[in-house]
Parts: C-alpha cells; structure tokens; sequence
C-alpha cells in the first residue's frame, strides 16, 4: 500500500489524516468539531477506529482543541511533546500565543487570537506517549516516517516526516490567508531563527513538500532562499 494523505479542515486548522499500513491524525483541530471531524471520515469511508495514533503539532487552542474528543471516539493513542504535556493533562492552564513576527501577525495577535485563546476550552485528557527531543520512528503505528522536534513557533513544536519526503509541520511555516501571503515564516514564533534553523533540519532530513496546518502544501525548495 502506498502512503495516502487526507487533508482535514477543521474550522481554521488544516488537519492530516496519513494512511498506510496504519493511520495516523496529525493534529486534532479548534474545539466543537467532532462533528465535521467524523462528517470527513465518513466521506472518506474511514472509521474513526482505524486511527492509532494522533500527534500534536503543538499546544495551541486550534490543534489540541478536539483532541480529547477524537481521542475517547477512535481510543487512538494521544501523542506530544513533553512541553506541550501540561497543557492538554492540566486545568486552569492560560495559553499565550508566541509573539507576532509580522505587523499583520500584531493585528491578528491583539484581537482574533487573544479573544479565542480568551474564550477556548476543552476537555483535558491524558497524554499517551510523551515525545522529547529525539527522533520518534512511527513504523510501530505502521507509517514509514518519523516526528522530529522542530521548535521556533514553540517550544513543543514538533514534525512528522514521511519517508517519502512530505513533512507536516504544523505552525512551523504558513502559506496563504489569512495567516499570510505566499509561504514562510509563521505569523507567531518565538523565535525566527529557530523557526529557519528546523526548516533546514526538515530540508536536510529529505523534506521535499511542507504540509503546513494553516494554508495549501508548498514545495520545501521555496524555502531554500531563506534557510
Ligand atoms: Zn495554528
């Protein structure tokens, strides 16, 4: 069977169903979207319980917030970075968003994000597998890739890299609207230099294509000027 990827929109979050051997969710979406999140499965004639692992890009509202959700309906096995842990184990935790990287990322930071880190809530759950800094070989959940840390947009940012050179990146990099023009640099990092020092680590890994969560795939050689 050759690898097939699924894009899932989920609210304003691309999420990414890898088929091959096994099923893997890379990221679980903002929160109240089980419904479309299961609408897509079933359009796709997947049942939810197929999916063994889910991986979190990150801890920001709009990748973890049906997670807990998807988890309790497909029993999959619940994986982040071990910065990233508290987040989706513990209460009463507050989400800050990394600083705006672009003017534009300072508008969107001082209203839509503020207000939706504000508002968001979602159910806790507990965290399965804890990922640190090495790489983590998904050939037990039947993928031939592997997730790599890839810090810069935060510090539990974290990748997963096919064999076949499609790496899924969460909020490392953008394309497009809203978040921006074209593709780059996220509008949120903490730390730019970081963010290009992953890039080129994914680059020299054999990432050819960036799945990014928001925003279409680009080819990872329209990085290359900039790494
Ligand atoms: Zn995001």
């Amino acid at each position: 069977m050759t690898v097939a990827i699924h894009q899932i929109p989920l609210g304003i979050t691309n999420c990414y169903l890898i088929r091959d051997e096994g099923t893997v969710l890379v990221d679980g979406g903002p929160p109240k979207n089980i419904r479309k999140f299961l609408k897509t499965l079933s359009s796709l004639a997947i049942n939810p319980q197929e999916i063994s692992l889910i991986l979190l890009t990150h801890c920001h509202w709009d990748h973890i917030g049906s997670a807990a959700e998807i988890k309790a309906l497909t029993g999959a096995k619940l994986a982040i970075h071990r910065n990233g842990r508290d987040f989706m184990e513990k209460g009463g935790l507050k989400m800050v968003p990394p600083p705006a990287t672009y003017l534009w990322g300072r508008l969107v930071r001082a209203t839509t994000v503020r207000l939706a880190t504000a508002i968001a809530s979602y159910p806790r759950t507990t965290v399965d597998l804890v990922l640190g800094g090495d790489e983590f070989s998904l050939s037990d959940y039947g993928i031939d890739g592997s997730v790599i840390y890839t810090p810069g947009h935060s510090s539990d940012s974290v990748s997963l890299l096919l064999g076949t050179g499609e790496a899924f990146v969460g909020d490392l990099a953008m394309n497009g609207l809203p978040m921006r023009i074209g593709a780059g640099i996220p509008i949120f990092a903490d730390d730019v230099g970081v963010v290009r020092e992953s890039w080129r680590m994914l680059i020299d890994m054999g990432a050819k294509v960036f799945y990014p969560a928001h925003g279409k795939p680009f080819a990872a050689d329209r990085l290359k000027g900039v790494v």
